[in-house]
């Protein structure tokens, strides 16, 4: 499990983040007033880097879980383990966030086995507790504590949807990749590359997330984007970072890859 802890410091920067639309005061709205929230949309537009720009905003602290397939709730709440010859109780990152007044995000929710929605249901109704059957613990949630969770409804797989009776305890907003103006703006910040040179891979991006469902499971990312203009920045030639960072994390059918970079051509020269 990737897991991490971050505090928010008073008084420092947030990590940049530039909103697609009033997403900010939604999130501001739902941590007042202590409901769950739910980003739904593809991989890599921005919706880790929103959760922590908001959370050094309202400085909170910050506990991030990548759920995979794997991911237990004991994963999330916590277990005992055996440390010098004694079993003691070690928290999970939801239970740490709970006792601290802290932001939880899942990431992927949907990856995680089934019994994880189970024990977040009690989080997001207005008792706001965690059980925790092993200790016997009522965890009543700290103030300030937040449920955010994403997900992705764009990959094909039935089995790997939320439930309607878990999405409705959520507030949802939906995301997408950046308009091509606000896109260029996040990936010139991001990567140090001239706003000029950034539109056109901006632009070829545009015209391969249009294949997305034909040639192509998924779209580019934002991060791809990302990265391809920070290699472009250090000097590669941006032929070799398009293949690099836009065409080959895409797909691994020669075909596929001629026709895209036929399009590369067409759109970059
Ligand atoms: P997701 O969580 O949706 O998979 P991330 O939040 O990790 O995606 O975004 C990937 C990268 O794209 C970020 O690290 C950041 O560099 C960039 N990014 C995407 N959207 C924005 C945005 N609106 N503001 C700032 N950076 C962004």
């Amino acid at each position: 499990m990737t897991m991490e802890g971050s505090r928010a410091l008073e008084g420092a920067q947030a990590p940049f983040y530039l909103p697609q639309g009033d997403e900010c005061d939604v999130f501001t709205a739902a941590h007042a007033n202590g409901l769950p929230l739910l980003l739904k949309g593809p991989t890599g537009c921005g919706k880790t880097r929103f959760v922590a720009h908001m959370a050094s905003r309202l400085n909170r602290p910050l506990y991030t879980v990548a759920c995979h397939d794997d991911l237990s709730a004991a994963d999330l709440i916590g277990r005992y383990l055996l440390k010098g010859g004694e079993t003691v109780w070690v928290d999970g990152p939801l239970t740490r966030a709970v006792r601290a007044g802290a932001i939880c995000y899942l990431d992927e929710v949907v990856e995680a086995r089934k019994d994880v929605t189970v024990v977040l249901h009690p989080l997001t109704d207005d008792r706001r507790i965690l059980p925790i059957d092993r200790t016997g613990e009522e965890l009543e949630a700290a103030p300030g504590f937040m449920l955010v969770a994403s997900y992705n409804p764009g990959y094909q797989n039935i089995m790997k949807t939320l439930k309607p009776s878990t999405r409705q305890r959520f507030l949802s907003i939906e995301f997408d990749f950046p308009n091509a103006e606000q896109e260029t703006q996040v990936v010139a910040a991001e990567s140090g590359l001239p706003a000029e040179r950034v539109a056109p891979l901006v632009r070829l991006a545009g015209k391969l997330r249009g294949l997305r469902g034909q040639d192509l499971e998924e779209g580019v990312s934002t991060r791809l984007l990302v990265y391809c203009a920070t290699l472009i920045c250090q000097g590669m030639p941006v032929e070799r970072a398009i293949l690099a960072a836009m065409i080959e994390p895409l797909t691994d059918d020669e075909d596929v890859k001629r026709g895209l970079l036929d399009l590369v051509t067409a759109v970059i020269g």
